[in-house]
């Protein structure tokens, strides 16, 4: 099944069975639970429009490894061309779903194991690079979605993994055996953990040679045994439990995050791609994070067009959008949503080939790009604020406008122009509380600046990255220094 669709998705994770507990109970039937329901609807979206021939284009690939037509979210980079059209995929599933569609670290981290795995095989003679086109191919072909697990929960953060009190605190090998190892830890804010087939997991950071045990990376199905799904909470989470769709803003769509326990997880070495090889354990976050930290440019931007989509209309719906202080926050709003965008496709524009045969982006603007979505959302949400009012805290709920004894005054009442049914008002604020301070606040706040790592993780990697002896040689011819 090299492209399934958001139906075929959805069936094929009703055949596992993932662990999983939510306000702690276990959830027997996770596929169906309608806490679940709208983070799978908005991975379905991914699988949905690789079918619309309209989005053919920047949906499907044909693949470098089997030839065939596959979804872009499994693709090796072969080209500038295919790292733009991964920012545009990214821009338009956010428009559509304006939440965390959570497929992304799938190709995010397969293109950086890709390169790290080929690099190590030169260096080392291992066989880690077929062993992950091997699964690679398994993964394109049967359309999977395959999350990754690469935050550790790290205790003690002035301490290394193996200086901890409790080892488990970072994923570790606990057993090697004749088929494959034993790990033990748990990784945090996993994004999609239960909505995916397969999750990779790689370390969390560079490892020293003491901390051998931690530096190790593999793919596990999501239901393998002692793999522990606990569902995170998100502000005003249990409304998808309440009848009716207004208060929750955007009913369909939403994210999904969760602790990953790995209690004694069993992983075969055919899926084992770094194993006690410290000196690469860094490189795969290090690429992972710049990879993913582009995608950022495209998700966030779609997202925050549906933000101006719905503060330009409620200021439509209120008599507002002629007034000038109005027109520019909402310019404002589009410059910096453009901007962000902007930064992503920079980034794929000067993105290269490498030695591995594959294309990569531009880690410095990719770094780039993710500081800026640590910003400019913030901002962004403080003139959605200014724009929509005080009502944006204070609107009542659906319940009160279809409420026989006062529904009629909170029609009057909340009414803006008069062919406007007040319904559509309070849908719109309650999507801009949704997306601000609601069930999806998660995705847009705090992802924007803790997804793929904090800013203090991008401005290393960018202290790294900057070329300052070619800054201060410019800097010295300028000044006449010899
Ligand atoms: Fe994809 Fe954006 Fe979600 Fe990351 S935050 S998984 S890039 S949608
Ligand atoms: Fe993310």
């Amino acid at each position: 099944m090299a492209l399934m669709n958001g139906e075929q998705y959805r069936d094929s994770l009703r055949k596992m069975k993932p662990l999983v507990y939510f306000l702690g109970e276990r959830l027997t039937n996770p596929v169906d639970h309608p806490m679940v329901i709208p983070s799978q609807n908005a991975v379905a979206m991914t699988y949905d429009l690789a079918h619309d021939p309209q989005y053919e284009d920047l949906m499907t690939v044909t693949s470098s490894l089997t030839g065939g037509k596959i979804n872009r979210f499994g693709h090796i980079y072969q080209s500038i061309d295919d790292m733009v059209k991964k920012v545009k995929m990214a821009r338009l599933v956010g428009q559509k779903t304006c939440t965390c569609f959570q497929r992304c670290p799938t190709m995010d981290t397969a293109n950086s194991l890709f390169i790290v795995t080929k690099e190590m095989d030169k260096k080392l003679g291992t066989h880690y690079h077929e062993r992950f086109l091997k699964f690679m191919r398994e993964v394109q072909e049967k359309d999977y979605y395959v999350g990754v697990a690469m935050t550790d929960v790290k205790g003690d953060r002035s301490l290394r993994p193996h200086e901890q009190a409790d080892p488990d605190l970072y994923l570790h090998v606990v057993e090697e055996r004749k088929e494959g190892i034993v790990v033990r830890g748990a990784k945090a804010n996993q994004t999609g953990s239960i909505n995916c087939h397969y999750t990779f997991v790689a370390p969390t950071a560079a490892m020293k040679k003491e901390d051998r045990d931690y530096a190790v990376a593999f793919a596990v199905p999501t239901d393998s045994e002692g793999m522990i799904h606990i569902y995170g909470r998100n502000p005003g989470d249990t409304r998808k439990m309440e009848k009716g769709t207004v208060d929750l803003g955007n009913a369909r769509f939403s994210s999904q995050e969760t602790l990953l326990v790995f209690d004694n997880v069993f992983v075969p070495w055919e899926r084992v791609f770094l194993f006690k090889e410290v000196e690469f354990a860094g490189q795969i976050p290090f690429l992972f994070g710049a990879n993913h930290r582009q995608t950022y440019g495209g998700c966030k931007a779609g997202v925050s067009d549906v933000l101006i989509g719905a503060v330009k209309l409620l200021a439509e719906y209120n008599g507002l959008d002629k007034i000038p202080h109005i027109r520019d926050k909402i310019i404002d709003m589009v410059r910096l949503t453009e901007t962000i965008y902007s930064c992503g496709l920079a980034t794929a524009v000067e993105g290269e080939k490498t030695p591995a045969g594959s294309y990569f982006i531009n880690q410095l603007l990719g770094n780039v790009c993710k500081l800026n979505v640590a910003a400019l959302p913030f901002e962004m949400a403080r003139l959605a604020v200014d724009i929509t009012g005080g009502v944006l805290g204070t609107m009542v709920s659906e319940k009160d406008l279809k409420s026989p004894e006062v529904g009629k005054y909170v029609e009057k009442y909340f009414k803006g122009l008069p062919e406007v049914p007040t319904e559509h008002k309070m849908r719109l604020i309650y999507l801009i509380q949704n997306l601000l301070f609601g069930v999806n606040s998660v995705g847009y706040m705090v992802e924007s600046v803790h997804g793929a790592g904090p800013p203090a993780a991008q401005k290393s990697s960018l202290y790294r990255l900057v070329n300052f002896e070619q800054k201060k040689n410019l800097a010295k011819n300028i000044a006449g220094i010899e």
